[in-house]
């Protein structure tokens, strides 16, 4: 399964589940995705839940030109709804949400992740780049609670500073479950080198 739906306003779900057993070779396989690893599969949506980002790196992937939108929220309640229907036989699906950036609109923690901890059985993993003040981080936690995978926390320094990131990161470390796997990124921007060697040294170890 590949390649379903696109929501409006640059909202996209891609769902990429699936394999086909080499068994004899104990490596999953699949002829248009190729190999996997050979642990237990983790059926994954990865879910791009809005467009736009409060956050403008000139090296971002995604062009300003695109990464503007927000769904509506009947669009969001619809994808949730398709997430809730999703077979479960082999235990609960991780929705990986990204954007943009999710904080940034009202609808992430209202209505995406409202819906899924209410209407569907999945766990949520996140991409964000920790801007969201410690407010909203500690509700993130609060109502994620036991269902929370990864956080993966991206230091973007051409817009925020070291010491601010890290106070956001150990507000998230304190907030969510011990279980819960935070990653730390940094994009390694030529002119601010020293400054993301200074973050890599003064993080917190959990
Ligand atoms: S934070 Fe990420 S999505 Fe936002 S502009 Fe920077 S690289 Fe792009």
């Amino acid at each position: 399964m590949k390649g379903l739906p696109v929501l409006h306003n640059g909202a996209r779900v891609d769902v990429g589940a699936g394999a086909n057993l080499g068994a004899d070779v104990g490596v999953a396989f699949d002829a248009e995705l190729g190999p996997a690893p050979p642990w237990a599969h983790q059926p994954t949506v990865e879910w791009q839940v809005v467009g736009q980002c409060n956050y403008d790196c000139s090296y971002c992937i995604q062009s300003k030109k695109h990464r503007v939108g927000i769904p509506a929220d009947a669009a969001l309640r619809g994808a949730i709804a398709f997430f809730a229907r999703l077979p479960t036989e082999a235990g609960p699906w991780e929705i990986k949400t990204t954007g943009g950036e999710p904080f940034s609109f009202r609808g992430f923690l209202d209505v995406v992740v409202n819906g899924l901890m209410d209407d569907t059985p999945h766990r949520l993993s996140t991409l964000t780049n920790l801007s969201a003040p410690p407010a909203t981080l500690r509700r993130f936690a609060a109502r994620t609670r036991g269902r929370l995978s990864v956080v993966s926390s991206s230091l973007h320094l051409e817009h925020t500073e070291v010491s601010a990131f890290l106070q956001r990161l150990d507000v998230l470390r304190d907030a969510v479950d011990d279980e819960v796997r935070i990653v730390v990124n940094c994009v390694l921007v030529p002119d601010r080198l020293a400054a993301s060697r200074s973050s890599a040294e003064s993080g917190r170890p959990r």
